[in-house]
Order: structure tokens, then C-alpha cells, then sequence
């Protein structure tokens, strides 16, 4: 099977070019001008269309216990809204149990993708336990092609580890070259305050952001990197949300320590005002951390302008309103925490970047695309247009005209985040291994198709 799409605009991270592109069988086969269209099995026309890599969302949560409920995407639902907005590789969160094997969650995380997965998905591992085997299970993990590992500095009793732990986790990867993500948050601290909160009867969603301060994730992130710089070995901050955590991450840059750092389109676009929503509305954004103030907004997109920040991912995590929100409805603590977006990343950082003049389309290819791809070892197999790499591209249409709603998105959730957002450019055809899954709105993907990669440990913030 071989597919030729002529006269499009190709867009990498370092170049744009009017090229045809030949795919052949799984792969891309050649990318120049002036292919002959005689050989191809199928001939598509991308003339006015952008030819881009596939989105990469480094940060997922689909099927994911939490809170007595579960994120009600699975790797089918959550996988295919993905494809509807162009991303065609996701890495979501195996997570140890504690006392448990890291062998044991890898297990459990396949058989909830297998036979569902409709893109090709790789998994982090979230370690909550180092006792034991914890190091040994580690590089097992990295053999298997989980290379990145990622601790929470937040939720005491639940997902948190010490420092100790952290800087042990730290120091294996320096030796195997993993990398460690870490949820930046003093959760020592912000429990307190949570208590705090509650026993003066302040219940309400609102005070799911006015117990987090952004001091608190600043103090992490510091920390987070000061441990990665005494155990040599690069750190990666996820979901960061606000200046005064991007302050750190650019300061510890300045100075050449290999430090790395995610936002998501909520810490761009949205702002604490959601949580005070009327009728208990705000739980739909009550997630961790929380949104901020408006003032942080601008200082994150220059972060990504200027590459003080690496990636956009989703922390896509969502939970229907009416029946899971609802768990917390007389305590803001019992709320699920997360948020749905996996659909919506490439139109909302096209149009609020690209077309509002914040980013070039290469760097918006960079933060999508790129980046996570070389990050977190899958590059030049994913994130670039190039002979040899898999066939997972969008044709972008620049001038397409959407209106987000949860009354159109492939999620399983009730609600969307960005309800009446009206954006411009978005996805013409997607596909992933050279099949077409996406076209012109309709789905013609598979459950079961997407697979699971093995990603090379030592990958981009090594070098
Ligand atoms: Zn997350």
C-alpha cells in the first residue's frame, strides 16, 4: 500500500517546504518536490493544506483509577478523540502500587490499551514504592521502553514520595537514561492548608485553587531541579502553571542545568475565575495544579516562545460532571481532579499561538510535535516529516472554522473546558502508520490498531 499526498505544505520543527510526501506501507518513503503520482496506490491532494507531523501528547490519564472513580476515557474513547484533533501517539501513566512490582502496573496498563488503543501509545511509569526491588525494577522498566518515570512532590499518603526517594529515583536514571518527571507541588504544605480550609467550612470548588499557591510549586520545582543537579541527571517538571514555577525552570536554564518543563492549553487559556462558577460548575475545573491567576497566562506563553518551556501536553484526565464531579460536591478535597483536552491541544495552540502571532508554525511543530518526540525517545521514528520515520501525519486545513463544544468532541465527558472557544485551522485528515484513521470528520480508524512503542531511554534531554 502506497499513498502519495501532493502539492501540501510541509511543516517540521526547523523548516517549512512545499514538498510531496510518499508513504510506503507504514513509513514515510520520500519527501521532495515533484513525486510522480503513477506508482502511488492512492493519490491525495493536500494543495492549501499543511502537512505536519502527528500531535505527541506526552501526558494522559485515560482509564485511570482516582478518588473512588475512574477517568472516563478509555484507551478507545480517549485515543480516538485524540486522532479526531491530530495527535497520533499519546504516553499515559502505568502506576505502581505501592508495595508492588513496577512489572505488575506495566501488565495492567497494556491489557487496559490492548485491543482498544487506536493510536500508538507509549507508557511513563508513576513510582510510589523504592523499597524492595524499586531500583532493579527501574532499569527493567527502561528494557522494556518505558524510559521516563514520574514521582508526585504532592497528594501525602496517596502518590507522594520523599525526597529521599526522589533523589534515588534521580540517581538510577543517571545511570540508565530515563528520565524523571516530576509533579512539582509541596504537598506537605498544601495539605495544611487544605485542612485548614475545611475545618473553617470553606468547601466550595474555589478553595481547590486558593489552597494551592503557586509558591508551593515554585518551592518544588526548585527543589525538584536542585535534587536532579546534585544526582546529575536531567529533571522534566509536567503541567507547570504559573510564573512563578516558569522563574525557576528559566533560571536553572540560564545556568545550563538540563532541566525541562510541560505546560497545557488550561494554564494558557483558562484562569481561576472558572472555579467560581455558579451550581457547582467550577468542579469542571478543578484539577491539580489549579488554574491561576490571568497575569500568569501572557509570562507562560512567552515561556514557550522563548523555549523556557519545552512541550504542550493535556494532562488530559476527565471526569463526567454530572456523576463524578458530583463526588465532591460538600468537599471540594473529594473532587476528582482532572480535566478533558486530549481533542482540543493542536487547535487551541494553533489558534491562540500561531494565528495571535505568539508562536512561528514551527514552533508550534516544536511544542506539539518535536519535542515530546525527542524528549521522551521516540524521535526521528515520531515528531518529524522525513524519509524513514513512521507515516503519522495531519493535513491541517489553516482556514477551517470550528466552534468547540461538548456537544460536537469525541471525548466521554460530559462537559468541555473550552465550550464556545471559536477557533481557525484545524484537521483535514489524519494517519497514523500510513492508514488513513481521520478524514474530513469521519473515523475510519480501529480499535486495536495503535501500538504499544518502546521508547529509548537517553533520549533528548540528555544531550
Ligand atoms: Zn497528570
Amino acid at each position: 500500500m502506497s499513498t502519495l499526498i501532493r502539492n501540501g505544505t510541509v511543516v517540521n520543527a526547523h523548516s517549512t517546504f512545499a514538498a510531496d510526501v510518499l508513504i510506503e506501507g507504514e513509513r514515510i518513503k520520500e519527501v521532495r518536490q515533484g513525486i510522480p503520482s503513477n506508482p502511488a496506490d492512492h493519490v491525495v491532494d493536500a494543495t492549501g493544506l499543511l502537512v505536519m507531523p502527528g500531535g505527541i501528547d506526552a501526558h494522559t490519564h485515560l482509564d485511570m483509577p482516582f478518588g473512588g472513580t475512574t477517568s472516563s476515557d478509555d484507551f478507545e474513547t480517549g485515543t480516538r478523540a485524540a486522532a479526531f484533533g491530530g495527535t497520533t501517539t499519546i504516553v499515559d501513566f502505568a502506576i505502581q502500587g505501592r508495595g508492588t512490582r513496577m512489572r505488575d502496573a506495566l501488565d495492567t496498563w497494556w491489557k487496559k490499551a490492548e485491543g482498544r488503543a487506536v493510536i500508538d501509545y507509549g507508557l511513563h511509569m508513576i513510582v510510589t514504592d523504592l523499597g524492595g526491588a524499586g531500583l532493579e525494577d527501574m532499569d527493567e522498566m527502561v528494557d522494556e521502553g518505558v524510559a521516563s518515570f514520574k514521582l508526585f512532590m504532592a497528594y501525602p499518603n496517596v502518590l507522594m514520595v520523599d525526597d529521599a526517594t526522589i533523589f534515588r529515583a534521580l540517581g538510577q536514571t543517571a545511570k540508565n537514561g530515563a528520565l524523571i518527571c516530576m509533579h512539582a507541588e509541596n504537598g506537605g504544605v498544601i495539605d495544611v492548608i487544605v485542612q485548614r480550609a475545611l475545618a473553617e467550612g470553606k468547601t466550595a470548588p474555589i478553595y481547590h485553587a486558593l489552597t494551592r499557591p503557586t509558591t508551593a510549586e515554585a518551592e518544588a520545582v526548585h527543589r525538584a531541579i536542585a535534587m536532579s543537579e546534585i544526582a546529575g541527571a536531567p529533571v522534566y517538571i509536567v503541567h507547570l502553571s504559573s510564573e512563578d514555577a516558569l522563574n525557576e525552570v528559566r533560571e536553572a536554564r540560564d545556568r545550563g542545568v538540563p532541566a525541562f518543563a510541560e505546560t497545557c492549553p488550561q494554564y494558557l487559556l483558562l484562569s481561576i475565575e472558572e472555579l467560581e462558577r455558579p451550581d457547582f460548575e467550577g468542579a469542571k475545573y478543578v484539577f491539580t495544579p489549579p488554574l491561576r491567576e490571568k497575569k500568569n497566562l501572557g509570562k507562560l506563553w512567552d515561556g514557550l516562545k522563548h523555549d523556557h518551556l519545552q512541550v504542550v501536553s493535556t494532562d488530559h484526565c476527565p471526569f463526567c460532571f454530572e456523576d463524578q464531579k458530583i463526588l465532591g460536591k460538600d468537599d471540594f478535597t473529594k473532587i476528582p481532579n482532572g480535566g478533558p483536552g486530549i481533542e482540543n491541544r493542536l487547535q487551541l495552540i494553533y489558534h491562540h499561538g500561531v494565528n495571535e502571532g505568539k508562536l512561528s508554525l514551527n514552533r508550534f511543530v516544536e511544542l506539539v510535535s518535536a519535542a515530546p518526540a525527542r524528549i521522551f525517545g521516540m524521535y526521528p521514528r515520531k515528531g518529524v516529516i522525513a524519509a524513514g520515520s513512521d507515516a503519522d501525519l495531519v493535513l491541517w486545513d489553516p482556514s477551517a472554522d470550528h466552534v468547540i463544544s461538548a456537544k460536537t468532541h469525541h471525548m466521554r465527558v460530559d462537559y468541555s473546558m473550552f465550550e464556545g472557544f471559536r477557533v481557525k485551522g484545524n484537521v483535514r485528515t489524519v494517519m497514523s502508520r500510513g492508514e488513513v484513521i481521520v478524514d474530513r470528520g469521519q473515523f475510519l480508524g480501529k480499535a486495536g490498531r495503535g501500538q504499544y512503542l518502546k521508547r529509548q531511554a537517553r533520549g533528548g534531554a540528555w544531550s
